[in-house]
């Protein structure tokens, strides 16, 4: 029986429950005339302690309970929307930021230190596919590289549309291997898109920038560093990974100076 604020079953629980309380009551406190009544009024008495608490207070928590389950559904649907990215049906930046930074403050159960890698993708040349085949084939464009890459996301990974043709994809527990291993497969899987605007075959490819990091860090810092990764993936020719760990980023000023 599903009891959570969404189910039926909590519904069916707090009628039953309730109604049998409010039985309980009426015979609890007429229990004290009980002893004064012929058997006939006795029966007359716990009918009527019986039924009519049942005729009333049933529908009446049916009613109640329905009422809470349609709110907290509603607040569900609410919930959802203000959350998802009307497009393409991933987190919206909001979201996607309140959840990567819940993560990043929370202790992991495992033990282990918090870690992992986040990346961001800005498909390339995207203008030109506005320009060349129009707005709505962009769109187009634009949920096919978001279903390329939820494809090959793990459970536990977020995804995000955080800009126009930019996304942020955060890979909790990643290390650098992982994070390179995923990045690359976003990328071929991107590559490999049919996308056939006006009976044309366009091949469409994203830059992916990434930061990879073994302890607490802001998120401001984290995607900073995937924003100059995505850069360099950009001035390196386009349709490219490049993720850093963030000691090494660290490291490169350090030497520098
Ligand atoms: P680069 O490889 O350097 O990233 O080039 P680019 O053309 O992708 O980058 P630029 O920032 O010049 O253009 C981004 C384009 O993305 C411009 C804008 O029209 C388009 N865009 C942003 N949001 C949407 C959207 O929701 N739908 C469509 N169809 N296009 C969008
Ligand atoms: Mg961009
Ligand atoms: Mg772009």
């Amino acid at each position: 029986m599903d009891l959570s604020p969404l189910g039926k079953g909590r519904i069916y629980l707090a009628t039953g429950a309730g109604t049998l309380f409010c039985v309980c009551a009426a015979l609890f406190i007429d229990s004290f005339n009980f002893g004064s009544m012929s058997p006939e009024v006795l029966l007359r008495a716990i009918l009527v302690d019986t039924l009519l608490p049942t005729a009333l207070a049933g529908p009446l928590i049916w009613y109640f309970m329905s009422k809470l389950r349609a709110l907290a559904i509603a607040h569900e649907r609410l919930a959802i929307f203000a959350s998802t990215d009307p497009l393409t049906g991933v987190l919206n930046r909001g979201a996607l930021t309140a959840l990567v930074e819940q993560r990043l403050a929370s202790t992991p159960t495992d033990g282990l230190p918090v870690r992992g890698a986040l990346l961001i993708l800005d498909a390339d040349n995207f203008k030109s596919i506005n320009d060349s085949y129009g707005h709505e084939q962009g769109d187009v464009a634009l949920k096919l590289i978001t279903g390329a890459t939820k494809d090959v996301l793990r459970k536990t990974d977020l995804l995000g549309r955080i800009g126009g043709e930019e996304f942020c994809v955060f890979l909790p527990n990643a290390t650098q291997l992982t994070a390179d291993a995923i990045g690359e497969r976003i990328r071929r899987a991107v590559s490999v898109v049919r996308f056939t605007p006006g009976d044309q075959s366009h091949r469409l490819s994203v830059s992916i920038g990434g930061a990879v990091f073994d302890r607490r860090l802001p998120l401001s810092d984290l995607l900073r560093i995937a924003d100059q990764q995505l850069y360099a993936a950009k001035q390196n020719g386009r349709n490219r990974v490049s993720i850093s760990p963030i000691v090494q980023y660290e490291s490169v000023p350090a030497a520098a100076a």
